[in-house]
């Protein structure tokens, strides 16, 4: 019955796209161990047809080597072809990681993290996308008649993410005409990044079984709602127990965790390059969007980048803290392990959180703003690429070469997008992500 099923070694890139080369799964196991070859400038392609100038031209390949955990057998209708997914590390010859792999980074990130600190990260995703099927009419936000009309991709999808194992914990109508979102639990480290490309390829899976298409771009359409990718995090020590809420502490922030926040408030602004890296994220980042527009942190605030998340029955394991500048533009691996490394540096350096803010800071003026220390995040992909580019620390985090091959494939990204009218630009994000 699995005769001839293909097994889809499956890396996610700079772009945060997912590229894979398949093997019959007769051939898996011989392929286990070295994987498949995969030239270093692929690293380098933009999310259309171009390659980004690169440190590597014709020369010399990676092996994309799957990590056997990860592997699942994808089935949604019986009568469409199953598929596994394997998701896979970038490795040199002798099985080192190459240092633009994007999952290399994050495990790197999380093992300092443990040894430096004793800390393990959890990492949750809200997934927002846009349903694109003709026959959708307009419903009333967030209603069931909106949740209905989609009932035959949504009873597809839920079945295909319970299999996949994924924790799926919402299935959820959102604010926009066609869009809706799935949010799956927590898991620790490496998983929790995992989870978030599981899940997106089996969005799309179900709605390709459907005859239509899903997109997680942050503005499929210039007037359509934006889509938001929420990262949420929360700290556990060595013994496993929740460590990132203290009553007493700013916003309820225990003393590692109001570092952790300062170091990465610390950052936001270059951050943004890695979390909302393509030229339509500025479309969504803004004010009055919900989605962001200041680097304020604050307290079950919507219009903060980074908003704490108290549970309501007061459970510490449930308390969190939530990132708002992401999209599903960023590799996860990358926007995750950079986080990770301005927080680290946020405890190490003994940083002191910001002060909380408990008010939308559009309604501040730029005075009151600059007095209470408030900055506005980037307005394109170049000004992130600009405060990305002058932080001496996010340099230390990557790595030459990784910060050459990011910084020109985004330069280009960013000046191709300067030759198209927002319709079009949003058309192409919209069919790549
Ligand atoms: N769609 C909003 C965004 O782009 C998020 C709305 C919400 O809070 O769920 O971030
Ligand atoms: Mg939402």
């Amino acid at each position: 019955m699995t005769k001839g099923e293909l097994v889809l070694l499956v890396w996610n890139d700079l772009v945060g796209l997912s590229r894979t080369r398949g093997v019959p799964l007769e051939q898996y196991e011989r392929r286990r161990r070295h994987g498949l070859g995969w030239a270093l400038a692929g690293q380098s392609l933009t999310p259309f047809e171009d390659i980004a100038p690169n440190p590597w031209g014709p020369m010399d390949e990676v092996r994309q080597v799957p990590d056997e955990a990860t592997r699942r057998r994808i089935v949604l209708k019986q009568e469409y072809p199953a598929f596994h997914v394997a998701l896979c590390n970038s490795l040199h010859a002798d099985g080192t990681p190459w240092e633009c792999c994007t999952r290399s980074f994050l495990a790197g990130a999380l093992d300092d993290l443990k040894k430096q600190t004793g800390l393990e990260v959890a990492i949750a995703y809200e997934n927002e996308f846009l349903l694109i099927d003709p026959a959708l009419e307009w419903a009333a936000p967030f209603s069931v008649d909106s949740m209905r009309r989609a009932a035959p991709f949504a009873d597809l999808c839920t079945r295909a993410l319970i299999d996949a194992g994924v924790d799926l914990e919402t299935f959820e109508p959102e604010y926009g005409v066609g869009q809706y979102e799935v949010s799956c639990g927590p898991a620790t480290g490496l998983a929790g990044a995992d989870r978030v490309v599981i899940t997106r390829e089996t969005v799309r899976e179900a709605a390709r079984q459907c005859s239509i298409a899903a997109s997680f771009s942050p503005k499929p359409a210039p007037d359509a709602v934006g889509n938001g990718c929420h990262l949420h995090l929360s700290l556990w020590d060595s013994s496993g127990n929740p460590v990132t809420a203290d009553p007493t502490g700013p916003g309820g922030l225990s003393d590692a965790a109001g570092r952790f926040v300062a170091g990465v408030h610390r950052h936001l602004r270059a951050l943004v390059a890695i979390t909302a890296p393509s030229p339509v994220s500025y479309m969504r980042l803004g004010p009055h969007h919900w989605s962001c527009g200041f680097d304020a942190v604050g307290v079950q605030n919507r219009e903060a980048a980074i908003r704490i998340c108290p549970a309501p029955d007061g459970d510490a394991a449930a308390f969190n803290i939530e990132i708002r500048s992401t999209d599903a533009t960023a590799s996860p691996y990358l926007a995750i392990g950079a986080i990770i490394r301005a927080g680290l540096e946020g405890i190490r350096a003994d940083m002191t959180p910001p002060a909380m803010v408990n008010l939308d800071p559009a309604s501040l003026s730029d005075a009151e703003r600059r007095d209470q220390g408030i900055r506005t995040l980037p307005g394109s992909l170049d000004e992130a690429l600009d405060a990305f580019q002058a932080d001496d620390s996010v340099a230390q985090w990557f790595g030459p070469v990784m910060i050459e091959a990011y910084g020109a494939l985004k330069r280009l990204e960013a000046a191709n997008a300067t030759a198209m009218s927002d319709s079009e630009l949003c058309q192409r994000y919209r069919g790549a992500y």
